[in-house]
């Protein structure tokens, strides 16, 4: 099919897709959009997909429960007792919601860690969704015999009765340690190993709190990354290791991260929310070579999975906090939330362009957000930034006309 009216990269175009594929992008002359704005025509802009990269999908089910409690109890009191009542088909109901809401909000590919992973699996491939699906696990569950049998058990079946019948969907599973306070040393070089031998990523949640970083160097001597980099995890799973939150680090642990091209995943609204803290140490990540992707976290924490406020919210805290309103700009969030999620997950590039997958979201330019906004007489350059900064600045999610993935 044909859509019609298209800004891409800011350059009107009628774009061709054709079985899940680009197969045409073509410019139209200025001309041709003035007559068309003069029929009143609706334009659009399109965006590549976003990745939310850090997701328990089920959780919408507990939706801003234990609001006002700090991290280790709102888990204890708040969510570990709810969770112990949720069933597979419970996780599948929540986890299709999770997927439609990311999905109606612009994302196309998320990272999850929960339980009951072909409930997730399922949702995801209902909903047109790409995705790593990771079962997360504590203690407990690694004393159990036979997590990795029955873990392998469950990725077979998965593979037979829902992705033989969605081979366009790039979904892996994986195991996730919860976290290293939940996880002994001697079980995260296990599920190191695992994700070494199957080549899988290794997501794990990690220096979330001040709590984290402390515990830590009270009980093992050393801050959470060198710890695990002691443990040799990083020597296992390299840049398949994707640190969720990484909100308490130093200058030593930033640099392990970055030498091992680790991922690590901010979740500014879950920590805002949580009262986890709010100084993520975004550019001396970035300059120090770890892929910084954005997350939203689970629905109890982050209230709801819409990554074009994650954005929002990521670009103000870095002004706000270092005081300089120069930092992270619209279209480098842009690239924190989508391409760096992509490259993390190992999935291809999903610009819009002739051959690449078709994934990719449309804003209808007929709302007031984006009255005033030149669409012809400036360049595409100009364009494409007056519309990025509207759309992260003073829209949400809400705003997005239709998402469309292969
Ligand atoms: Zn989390």
């Amino acid at each position: 099919m044909t859509y019609r009216n298209i800004f891409v990269d800011g350059t009107p175009c009628d774009l061709g897709v054709e079985n899940g594929k680009v197969c045409a992008v073509e410019p139209l002359a200025e001309n041709v959009v003035s007559e068309r704005l003069a029929e009143q025509q609706e334009f659009f802009f399109a965006i590549p997909g976003l990745t939310n990269m850090h997701t328990h999908s089920a959780m919408t089910l507990l939706r801003s429960a234990g609001s006002g409690l700090p991290l280790h109890r709102w888990l204890n009191e708040a969510i570990f007792p709810r969770e112990a009542k949720l069933t597979p088909e419970l996780i599948f109901k929540g986890a299709l919601d999770a997927c439609n809401e990311m999905r109606d909000t612009g994302t196309t590919a998320f990272n999850d860690m929960y339980f009951s992973i072909e409930s997730t699996v399922r949702a995801a491939c209902l909903t047109g969704m790409d995705a790593n699906i990771a079962l997360s696990v504590t203690d407990a569950d690694c004393e159990r015999p036979g997590l990795v049998a029955s873990f392998l058990e469950t990725a077979a079946q998965i593979a037979d009765n829902i992705l033989k019948a969605h081979p366009e969907r790039r979904i892996t599973l994986s195991i996730a340690p919860h976290a290293i306070y939940t996880v002994s040393g001697k079980h995260l070089q296990y599920l190191a190993d695992f994700a070494k031998e199957h080549n899988t990523l290794f997501h794990i949640h990690l220096s979330e709190t001040q709590k984290e970083r402390e515990d830590c160097l009270r009980e093992y001597g050393v801050p959470p990354v060198v710890y695990l980099e002691k443990l040799g995890v990083f020597e296992r799973t390299g840049s398949r290791f994707i640190g969720a939150h990484a909100l308490w680090l130093d200058t030593d642990e930033i640099g392990i991260l970055g030498s091992y091209g680790a991922s690590v995943v901010h979740c500014p609204n879950s920590n805002l929310k949580l009262g986890s803290g709010c100084r993520f140490l975004y550019t001396e990540l970035r300059d120090a070579g770890v892929n910084v992707c954005l997350g939203t976290d689970g629905c109890a924490s982050s209230d709801n999975l819409d990554m074009v406020e994650a954005m929002k919210v990521m670009s103000l805290l870095q002004k706000g906090t270092r005081n300089d309103p120069s930092v992270l700009p619209a279209d480098e969030v842009l690239r924190v939330a989508s391409s760096n999620g992509r490259k993390a997950l190992g999935l291809p590039d999903n610009s819009i362009a002739v051959g690449n997958a078709a994934n990719f979201f449309l804003v209808g330019v007929n709302n007031r957000i984006f009255n005033g906004m030149n669409l012809v007489g400036s360049s595409a350059a100009e364009r494409n930034a007056e519309f990025l900064n509207r759309l992260i600045y003073a829209a949400n999610g809400n705003i997005i006309s239709k998402t469309v993935t292969q």
